[in-house]
């Protein structure tokens, strides 16, 4: 819950945080505009606004983070398969970029992801 009666946490205080890129500050500024457009509402008089923000934070930014966390567990503890599978590939800077500028999610590219790590641990693949 990123909120209370009269208050929302927002930014890295919230965990608004990328646990594979370990970036902060565009998911900060994200949070920072939820809170605001939140507050703004509920100055107006919208009861539900501060709910409204925890519930957007988690739709459009926990959940996705979810499938972030997965691949970093993964990433971090195998660097050498990570940096094959996820670094060196042609196309991993360009999905890199997609996912910065949010036109994709890493619920859109995990399970591939995901698969790649396992075939990479299979000798003779990856
Ligand atoms: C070394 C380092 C490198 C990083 N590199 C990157 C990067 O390349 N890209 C990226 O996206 N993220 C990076 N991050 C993470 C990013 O900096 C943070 O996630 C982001 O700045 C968090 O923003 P914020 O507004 O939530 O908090 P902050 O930027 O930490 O702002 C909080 C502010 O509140 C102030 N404050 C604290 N307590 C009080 C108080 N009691 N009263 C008044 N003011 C108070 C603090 O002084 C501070 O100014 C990096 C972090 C570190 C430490």
């Amino acid at each position: 819950m990123l909120h209370t009666l009269n208050a929302v946490i927002v930014g890295e205080a919230a965990a608004a945080v990328d646990p594979l890129t370990a970036e902060g500050i565009r998911p900060s500024i994200y949070s920072g505009v939820k809170a605001a457009a939140a507050l703004d509402q509920a100055l107006a008089g919208n009861p539900d606004a501060l709910q409204g923000y925890t519930d957007v934070m988690y739709q459009e930014w926990g959940a996705d983070m979810q499938w972030a966390q997965r691949i970093a567990r993964i990433f971090y503890r195998m660097p050498g398969v990570g940096y094959r599978v996820g670094i060196k590939r042609p196309t991993a800077t360009k999905r890199l970029g997609q996912l910065l500028a949010g036109d994709i999610h890493y619920a859109d590219i995990a399970n591939r992801v995901l698969k790649r790590f396992g075939g990479s641990l299979i000798p003779g693949r990856g």
